[in-house]
């Protein structure tokens, strides 16, 4: 039986749900939400949320600005983290009868029915690394490192994100103290891309508001401080077919695990603007802090950009590490489900891994300096093409005036080995 918008309604009235957040995902991949009393939402989730798309960048222009979003039954999340009382139901926008090019779930979706179509499902997860800090510029609570027994400073709050997370439907994870003072890491589950995505927004939102209570700020900057290991957003990666997982082998990775390496390999370069979009990511991807540089990969290697786990050597997944949490998700998947699908319609045969460090390796492709090269890779790539060339058009206009905005300040030169003022203004509570 096909769940209506109207039945989730019930279930939320019935639940004793006072406000509906309708979620609305904007080109950086945050949410802007219209909230309405329960009684009131009831229409909208019959026949939609009308909204004045000029204003949520980059829809559309004032000109043209009447749009409205549906809502999508399968993702609700029920906030725990205020008493319950809000549900935050996302949405899809459409342009008169047809889904919106510039709404990031439509492009994500249509990619994911391209490889339905081709009898391929994509399976991803994340892991979401972030600092509990305080203030701006930022200062570290405290100085504990990997796997430590998080501090009181951090505790509280690191518990708290961990009992809503469960609460709040976005399925079961484990945290850990990550290598940085003041760093955590949680998982997001892995499974359908889209889901996936929608649980990055939430986790976010929810993550953020716990630590607001506890008067910490969360950030997901991928570089806070210079000098200590950022926060990545390492993205798992497993092709499905017909209910069979085809990376799934031992000690030798299947021929389309190499495939799908094959094509992000190829594509990194072009793609990197979108996994790594903004211009701190650019000084995480160095050498020395566990982030990749050079575009190789590995079994077991955490220096390359593509690390194959290698636990026994059972292989389920690759993970690209290249991607940061300050990613529009949606669109960052899209990117890599289409370089995966050319790998693997291509039979794309990557390099043979590598087991060296790969920080210092020679004569091999690196990661873009910074966010202007980045951009300039990114329109002349192959990926941007078979993304909606409205989608893409104003995702480069937003991102070229964000680096143009950073350069008119500060030569890259002089600054990439140091975390500005306009980064923390710009991005410390933001992405
Ligand atoms: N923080 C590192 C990064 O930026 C990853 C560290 C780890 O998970 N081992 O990608
Ligand atoms: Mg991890
Ligand atoms: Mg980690
Ligand atoms: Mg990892």
């Amino acid at each position: 039986m096909q769940v209506e918008g109207i039945d989730v309604w019930r279930v939320l009235k019935g639940a004793g749900v006072k406000y509906v957040y309708f979620v609305i995902v904007d080109i950086y991949g945050r949410p802007r939400v219209d909230i309405m009393p329960i009684d009131m939402a009831k229409d909208a989730f019959i026949d939609g949320v009308p909204y004045d798309g000029s204003s949520i960048p980059a829809y559309s222009t004032v000109n043209r600005s009447d749009f409205v979003a549906v809502v999508d039954p399968s993702a609700v999340y029920v906030e725990s983290w205020n008493g319950g009382k809000a549900a935050y139901v996302f949405t899809n926008t459409l342009d008169g009868n047809a889904p919106s090019p510039l709404d990031p779930r439509n492009v994500l979706k249509q990619v994911l029915e391209r490889a339905e179509k081709r009898g391929y499902q994509f399976k991803i997860g994340v892991e979401v690394e972030y600092f509990v800090v305080r203030g701006n510029p930022p200062e570290l609570p405290e100085k504990a490192g990997y796997f430590d027994v998080p501090p009181d400073a951090t505790r509280k709050v690191v518990e708290e994100i961990m009992e809503n997370f469960a609460a709040a439907g976005l399925g079961e994870t484990k945290t850990h103290h990550e290598v940085a003072p003041s760093q955590f890491e949680v998982n997001i589950p892995y499974g359908n891309p889209l889901k996936t995505a929608d649980s990055i927004l939430m986790f976010k939102t929810m993550a953020r508001a716990v630590a607001a209570k506890h008067g910490y700020t969360v950030t997901f900057m991928p570089k806070p401080f210079w000098g200590m290991n950022g926060s990545g957003a390492h993205t798992h990666i497993s092709v499905w077919k017909d209910g069979k997982n085809l990376m799934a082998s031992v000690k030798e990775p299947t021929q389309e695990l190499k495939w799908v390496v094959g094509g992000i390999l190829n594509n990194a370069i072009s793609i990197s603007a979108i996994v790594a979009p903004t211009v701190n990511s650019y000084k995480r991807l160095v050498p020395h802090h566990e982030a990749p540089t050079r575009v190789v990969w590995g079994l077991g290697n955490r220096s390359a950009m593509v690390r194959v786990p290698y636990y026994g050597g059972k292989i389920n997944r690759i993970e690209y590490r290249h991607p940061d949490p300050s990613m529009n998700p949606y669109l960052a998947f899209a990117a890599v489900v289409l370089a995966g699908l050319e790998g693997l319609e291509n039979r794309i045969e990557p390099p043979p891994p590598v087991q060296e460090v790969a920080y210092d390796l020679q004569g091999v492709r690196e990661t873009p300096p910074n966010l202007g090269a980045a951009l300039k890779y990114m329109e002349e790539g192959k990926i941007a093409r078979e993304l909606p060339s409205d989608f893409v058009k104003a995702y480069l206009g937003v991102k070229q005036a964000e680096w143009q905005s950073y350069a008119q300040q500060y030569q890259w030169e002089k600054t990439w080995n140091t975390i500005t003022p306009w980064e923390y203004e710009q991005y410390l509570t933001t992405v």
